[in-house]
C-alpha cells in the first residue's frame, strides 16, 4: 500500500478527540518518543508517514491544538497519547499499520518505562543491553 492511500483512509476517520471532521497529523514527540525513540534515531519513527492519526482544526492547530499547546506532552495529558490514538486507528483499519510501517505494534507500551527495538517490546533495561551490546560489537 502507498502511504498516501492510509493518508486518505485516516482523514476519513473522525477526530480522535471530539469525532469532528478530521485532517491528518503526523505523530511526533511525547509519547512518540517513548516509545520509538528519536526521530532521527535508528529505531525512530523513520517511516512516520504510517504514523498518521486523525485531528480537528480544534485539536490539531486550534485553541485545543497539540500544535498549540506549549508542550505535546501537555496535550498528550489532557487529550490521551498519540501512541493510544494510533493504536485506535489501527483497529479501524482493514490492514495494520505498524506491518506497514514496519514498527511494532504498540500493544505492550506501558508508558515511558517500555521501549521498542526493531519490532519488539523491552523493559528499559533490556534495552539499555540491548544498545551496550550494539555499540561493543560497533
Ligand atoms: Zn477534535
Ligand atoms: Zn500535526
Amino acid at each position: 500500500m502507498n502511504h498516501k492511500d492510509h493518508w486518505g483512509k485516516v482523514a476519513e476517520l473522525k477526530c480522535c478527540v471530539c469525532q469532528g471532521d478530521a485532517n491528518i497529523h503526523h505523530c511526533l514527540g511525547g509519547s512518540m518518543i517513548d516509545w520509538f525513540g528519536g526521530e532521527n534515531s535508528p529505531r525512530g519513527t523513520r517511516n512516520n508517514h504510517w504514523l498518521v492519526i486523525p485531528l480537528c482544526h480544534r485539536h490539531h492547530q486550534g485553541a485545543d491544538g497539540l500544535h498549540a499547546f506549549p508542550s505535546i506532552r501537555e496535550w498528550e495529558s489532557v487529550f490521551g497519547s498519540q501512541v493510544h490514538h494510533l493504536l485506535e486507528v489501527n483497529n479501524s483499519l482493514p490492514y495494520s499499520l505498524w506491518d506497514e510501517a514496519e514498527l511494532p505494534d504498540p500493544d505492550g507500551y506501558a508508558g515511558p518505562e517500555s521501549y521498542a527495538f526493531g519490532r519488539k517490546a523491552y523493559s528499559y533495561e533490556e534495552y539499555l543491553k540491548l544498545i551496550r551490546g550494539m555499540r561493543e560489537r560497533g
